[in-house]
């Protein structure tokens, strides 16, 4: 698959805010926060979105992305993970926002 600005960030060739990385994933502050908490959290392996990433890895990045947001935001938070155009993905590497510190609307826009 093509190459995208997270991937850029893996291999540290642009700066990002990294607040957790492992062996199969990174975590780093959105560069445009849509709250007080905005981490995103992607998996070394690129790819596109949810549906072609493997259980495993899905698994595990959303398990980061839970704990990172039960860490950070004691109140609650929620996990979005965008798919296409209609859903506004703008990064063709799967990653799951988390978004916290402020009270979310339902539904979302
Ligand atoms: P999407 O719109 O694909 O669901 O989310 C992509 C997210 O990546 C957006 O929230 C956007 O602000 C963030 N983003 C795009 N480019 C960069 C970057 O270079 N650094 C960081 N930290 N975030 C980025």
């Amino acid at each position: 698959m093509a190459d995208t600005i997270f991937g850029k960030i893996i291999r540290r060739e642009i700066p990002a805010d990294i607040v957790y990385e492992d062996d199969q994933c990174l975590a780093f502050n959105d560069i445009s926060p849509q709250a007080p908490v905005h981490i995103l959290v992607i998996p070394r392996q690129p790819y596109e979105d949810a549906t072609q990433a493997n259980a495993a890895t899905l698994g595990h990045v959303m398990q980061v992305a839970a704990r990172l947001g039960a860490e950070r935001c004691p109140n609650g938070f929620r996990l979005v993970t965008n798919i296409g155009p209609e859903a506004g993905q703008s990064v063709q590497h799967l990653h799951i926002h988390v978004l916290g510190g402020r009270a979310m609307q339902w539904p979302p826009g």
